[in-house]
């Protein structure tokens, strides 16, 4: 039989992937009692300067990243079609799961505050239901968000996770993750200084970038 339940969609650049972002995606099937979660890495983000190695190698890493866990699966879509616009993809879900799934977009706080700079972000509440989670050092509050944000927080925002298997679409919740103080950003600047990146990212990663001498420049590939 079909499992029903919400199914957790998270995007990123995953420039690299790291536990982080593996932590939030376990984190959240667990608390929001997820189906699985589609991990979707961009293709050439337009709301965000250039990622650091080509995208099929991002893609590769979180293939590997994922490959022992049978409630994630990764969505080539972006990288293959070079674009990375939230509402597209959440469109082509729509299609491909039918009308009445929910679908849940799992951001992390700095990624929710800066929603309203993406394209036609309005129109993702009709596609889909938004979780946010703690990140450290972002604040997950109303009174800190753009005004056009914060007006749909308010609005949209539902404090217990019921609200994401009632409908298909259109809430905002949030879900305690693990606080892990881990960024790719640090990442990329420790490889690049030639400093250990051990247990802040899977070994299958680590043997992956170092078999690809990737982020050795910081300039863009
Ligand atoms: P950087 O560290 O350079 O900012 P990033 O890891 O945040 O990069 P993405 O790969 O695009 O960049 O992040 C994908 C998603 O994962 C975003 O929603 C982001 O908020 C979330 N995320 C990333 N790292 C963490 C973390 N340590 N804790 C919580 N959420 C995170």
């Amino acid at each position: 039989m079909q499992d029903s339940r919400p199914l957790g969609i998270f995007g990123g650049t995953f420039d690299p992937v790291h536990l982080g972002h593996l932590r939030l995606a376990e984190e959240a099937v667990e608390s929001l009692d997820l189906a699985g979660i589609r991990w979707i890495p961009a293709g050439q983000p337009k709301h965000r300067a250039a990622p650091h190695v080509d995208a099929t190698h991002r893609l590769r890493m979180v293939e590997l990243a994922v490959a022992d866990n049978p409630r994630f699966a990764v969505d080539a879509a972006e990288v293959e079609s070079d674009a990375s616009y939230t509402v597209p993809t959440l469109e082509r879900l729509r299609v491909e799961f039918g009308e009445g799934r929910s679908l849940v977009l799992l951001l992390g706080a700095d990624a929710y505050a800066g929603l309203a700079g993406w394209h036609r972000w309005q129109e993702i509440f009709s596609l889909a239901h938004i979780a946010v989670t703690h990140r450290p050092g972002y604040a997950i509050d109303a009174a800190t968000l753009p005004p056009a944000l914060a007006e749909e927080h308010v609005r949209r925002f539902r404090p217990d996770g019921a609200a994401f298997t009632s409908s298909a679409a259109g809430c905002i919740g949030s879900f305690a993750m693990t606080p892990l103080a881990i960024s790719a950003t640090d990442i990329r600047e420790r490889l690049q200084a030639g400093r250990s990146v051990r247990y802040l990212l899977p070994r299958p990663v680590i043997d992956y970038i170092q078999t690809h001498r990737l982020y050795l420049r910081q300039t863009p590939a």
